[in-house]
Formats: structure tokens, C-alpha cells, sequence
């Protein structure tokens, strides 16, 4: 495995196939988000070089996102590239709306597992929160996932006050009914919508009184340590946890093991710093294998110990949709 200057093994790549979405959630983008010419992004021949590089140097673990990965047209050859590169353990990040058509041909490609992002369970408030999203596809989404065994699902939802901050037990509740883990991440500010997310941030302390008001206590699982980026707790006769990502109040950079290539072919090493490796232009050039196994290396060893927001370092250059959160 690569390591960085920590000594922390660096195993797990998360990859932005576009920028490009089908919503427009408040916290992640503007309405009128203007998206990198195609041109501009790896083609899918490039991903699956680079793919086959990373495994090479001992990637074990690719998550797919972006933007939104399914209205990527390659999807599922990409998916299968990846399992040919010798990666058996890939997943999707997905608004869950083109789910039911994709949840068969995902699986059969192997395509482990996807955590499909809901904010709310309020069909007006998730069009709200989402501009152009449809709570019902996006559901129907998850029950085929289910369906078609891309399991354990995990729910994952950003609470916005003002937009879904009354309804976090509603989606805590699904817990009881269905083995869906269900994660709230805390807003991150990012670029353009940094001010939004900093002025409509509701605290993890919060989300969990307004939980154990409505639902009862949450029991603290494997007393409190990580499951990936993840704190567990489980209501009472639940059948999934109920996760929190504190990435700004509880960091776990000590243990980060991700790095990010983005859409447009950077590596990033630390979602909340600036500081990015291009791989896609060398590539285009015409650099060896060796070449450009050397430059991920190098950019790896540069992997920084951890975000600046405490400090007010606020990642400018771009938003989650174009890092791939
Ligand atoms: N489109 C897919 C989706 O929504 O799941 C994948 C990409 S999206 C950028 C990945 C995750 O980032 C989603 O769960 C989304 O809610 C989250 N996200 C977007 N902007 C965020 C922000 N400012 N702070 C925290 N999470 C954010
Ligand atoms: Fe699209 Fe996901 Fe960003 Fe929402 S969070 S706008 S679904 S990329």
C-alpha cells in the first residue's frame, strides 16, 4: 500500500466520474452551476489506466461518485473495469433517482454496495432541498438496490436548518424498519456555497437530541470507534445504526486512509484542502506507467495531516460535486 509522510496506508480512492448532476441540492451547488467541458474530464479509457495504476500500488477499496456517477453513459463498463483492474470492493455514491433501472446491470457488473444520499422523507421538502428531485424515484431507487443485493445500503443526509432540520427522526426511523443504515454528515463549506453551508450548519449534538426526543436513547456501538469516517449508535430494537460524520466537530484525519481523484483527472489529497497532483495531463502527454505510478506516489507522501477549517482554511477552488464527495 502507499504510504504518505504519517505512515497512515493510503488503500481507498474514491473517483468523480463527472461534474455533472440531474439535481441541484442547496448545499452542494448554485441552479445555474456551470459544469467542466467534457473535454476537460478523463475519458473512460483514461479512468481505467489510472484504475489499473492505483491497484498496481495496492488500492484495495474504490468508492464511484461525483457530481452524480449514474448519469455517467460508461457506468457500468467503468464497473467492470474496475473489478478486471483486481478491485473486488467497489461502490456508488448516488441521489438514488436512475437506481431502478441501474441496480440490476450495476450488480451483475459487481458492484458491491451504494449509499444513496436522502435528506428527508417530506416529498416537498426533498424537492426543496434537492431543486429538481423526486422523492419517490429516489426510493424506488433504493428498494431496487435492495432488490438486487447492492447491500448494506446506507442513507446518507446533510441537514440544512431551515430545509430538513425538523425532520432528522423521520429518517432515523427508517432504522427501525429496514437494515439501512442511516448517516448524517455534517455541512462542510465549500466555494461558492461555503456561506450557505456555514450560516445553515445544524450541530451533530443537535440532530441527536431532536433523534433521542423522538425515538429514544441511542446506544453508543463499539464504544465509539470509527466505522470508516463513521461514529455508530442504534436505537433500541433497530435493525441498522444510526451514523455520524462529524468531519469538522470530530475529524478522523488521524486514521484517513482516502484519497480523491477528481473528474478532471487531480489527485486530491485531503477533501477540505485545496492543494491537488494533475495526473491527466502527464497521462496525455504520453507518460509510462512508471512515470505516473512515481507522480501518485509522490503526491501521496504529500498527503496533508488535516483539514484547516478549525483554523479557517476554507476549500475555495472548488465545490463536493466537482471534488467527489
Ligand atoms: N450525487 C451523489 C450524491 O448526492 O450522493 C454523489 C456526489 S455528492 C457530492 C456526495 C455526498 O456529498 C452526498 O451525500 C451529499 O449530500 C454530500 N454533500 C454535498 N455537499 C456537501 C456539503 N457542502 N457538506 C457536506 N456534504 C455534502
Ligand atoms: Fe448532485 Fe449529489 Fe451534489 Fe446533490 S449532493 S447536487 S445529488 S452531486
Amino acid at each position: 500500500m502507499p504510504l504518505d509522510s504519517f505512515g497512515r496506508d493510503i488503500h481507498y480512492l474514491r473517483i468523480s466520474l463527472t461534474d455533472k448532476c440531474n439535481m441541484r441540492c442547496v448545499y452542494c451547488m448554485a441552479e445555474d452551476m456551470v459544469f467542466q467541458p467534457s473535454a476537460e474530464l478523463m475519458s473512460t479509457a483514461e479512468i481505467l489506466r489510472l484504475v489499473n495504476l492505483f491497484a498496481q500500488l495496492g488500492i484495495d477499496k474504490i468508492r464511484l461518485t461525483g457530481g452524480e456517477p449514474t448519469v455517467h453513459p460508461d457506468l457500468i463498463p467503468i464497473v467492470r473495469g474496475i473489478r478486471a483492474a483486481g478491485i473486488s470492493r467497489v461502490s456508488l455514491t448516488t441521489n438514488g433517482a436512475r437506481l431502478t433501472q441501474l441496480a440490476k446491470p450495476l450488480k451483475e457488473a459487481g458492484l458491491e454496495r451504494v449509499n444513496v444520499s436522502v435528506d428527508t422523507l417530506d416529498p416537498d421538502k426533498f424537492q426543496r432541498i434537492t431543486r429538481w428531485g423526486k422523492l419517490d424515484e429516489v426510493m424506488s431507487g433504493i428498494n431496487a438496490a435492495e432488490a438486487h443485493g447492492l447491500t448494506p445500503i446506507k442513507i446518507n443526509a446533510v441537514v440544512a436548518r431551515g430545509y430538513n432540520d425538523e425532520e432528522v427522526a423521520g429518517l432515523a426511523a427508517l432504522t427501525l424498519t429496514h437494515p439501512w443504515q442511516v448517516r448524517y454528515i455534517e455541512m462542510m463549506p465549500f466555494g461558492d456555497v461555503a456561506k450557505f453551508a456555514q450560516d445553515a450548519v445544524v450541530s451533530q449534538a443537535e440532530i441527536r437530541q431532536r433523534i433521542e426526543h423522538a425515538l429514544g436513547p441511542l446506544e453508543l456501538i463499539d464504544d465509539g470507534r470509527l466505522d470508516g469516517e463513521a461514529r455508530l449508535f442504534r436505537l433500541k430494537g433497530a435493525l441498522a445504526p444510526i451514523g455520524f460524520i462529524s468531519t469538522i466537530t470530530n475529524p478522523f484525519c488521524a486514521s484517513c486512509g482516502r484519497a480523491r481523484l477528481t473528474a478532471d483527472g487531480k489527485l486530491r489529497l485531503c477533501l477540505l484542502r485545496d492543494d491537488e497532483g494533475d495526473l491527466l495531463t502527464p497521462l496525455r502527454r504520453g507518460a509510462s506507467d512508471v512515470e505516473l505510478e512515481a507522480s501518485i506516489r509522490n503526491l501521496i507522501w504529500r498527503k496533508p495531516w488535516g483539514h484547516g477549517l478549525p483554523e479557517g482554511v476554507i476549500p475555495l477552488q472548488r465545490v463536493m460535486s466537482q471534488i467527489g464527495g
